[in-house]
């Protein structure tokens, strides 16, 4: 059973103090069936994680070095921020790759070392993919996360967390549409599904990334491939944020009120 996972980008957002009151308003309110996490600044994750205290909050770093230590000015080291409190680690997010140039090769180095250090990778993706046959069906090859997931084990992809973010949709005025959402995870899903197998592939979970707001949370969180969402521009306001992560109360309340 894949666990539902919804995450907060809040990509270059919030000081230190607002992101510890973030936390502070919504530590007691987290769902206990879903994984909730905010990816912050890194220069908050250490206080985040303080006043996350023993709720289970997960605290995201929004990216790393794949280098272990030295000489690289300005870049932050997996072991920091695992020693920070971060879980997990996002990687290739749209914006790295268009605003600083990474490509999948430096992506694939950071997705090893970060399973190497013990933090396990968010690896997000867009909508490059090419279309094959095989045994007279129309099958996905995902070109970017091929070569991100080059050396990754079957037992390692297992728990890495896959966002599928249409270039298109991420940070754009279009709205998300939950059947785009699920044709996307779904074709992932089999694409990982052909280069490992079924067994492996069942258990990833897909998130969505593009647009997710309190309005289309549902009826995304409700398809059969999608298994999360990565929220931007609609998880910075506390009450958005508190709705979305409990858009199953929302769905029963609603349903409740329309009896
Ligand atoms: C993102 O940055 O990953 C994202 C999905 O942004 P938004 O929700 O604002 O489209």
């Amino acid at each position: 059973m894949r666990k539902p996972f919804i995450i907060a980008n809040w990509k270059m957002n919030k000081d230190v103090h607002e992101s510890m009151r973030f936390v502070e308003a919504i530590k007691n309110k987290l769902p206990v069936d879903q994984e909730i996490g905010i990816a912050p600044q890194a220069v908050s994750l250490y206080n985040m994680k303080l006043t996350a205290g023993n709720s289970n909050l997960q605290i995201i770093a929004q990216n790393a070095s794949a280098q272990a230590d030295g000489p690289y000015t300005g870049e932050i080291s997996l072991r920091t921020l695992v020693d920070a409190g971060a879980t997990y680690v996002m990687l290739g997010h749209l914006e790295r790759r268009r605003l600083f140039n990474e490509s999948n090769l430096v992506i694939n180095e950071k997705v090893l070392a970060a399973l190497d250090a013990g933090i396990t990778p968010i690896i997000c993706t867009d909508e490059e993919m090419v279309q094959t046959e095989i045994n007279g069906e129309i099958h996905y090859v995902f070109q970017q996360l091929k070569t991100v997931l080059n050396g990754v084990s079957p037992d390692q992809l297992k728990d890495i967390v896959i966002s599928y973010e249409p270039s298109w949709a991420v940070g754009s005025k279009h709205t998300a549409n939950p059947d785009i959402a699920e044709a996307g995870c779904r074709q992932i899903r089999q694409s990982l599904a052909d280069s490992y197998n079924y067994d492996v592939a069942d258990q990833v979970r897909i998130l969505y990334g593009g647009s997710v707001n309190p309005q289309n949370i549902q009826e995304i969180m409700a398809k059969p491939n999608v298994d999360g969402a990565l929220i931007g521009r609609a998880s910075l306001d506390v009450n958005n944020f508190l709705q979305m992560i409990n858009y199953q109360q929302q769905a029963q309340l609603q349903a409740a009120q329309a009896i």
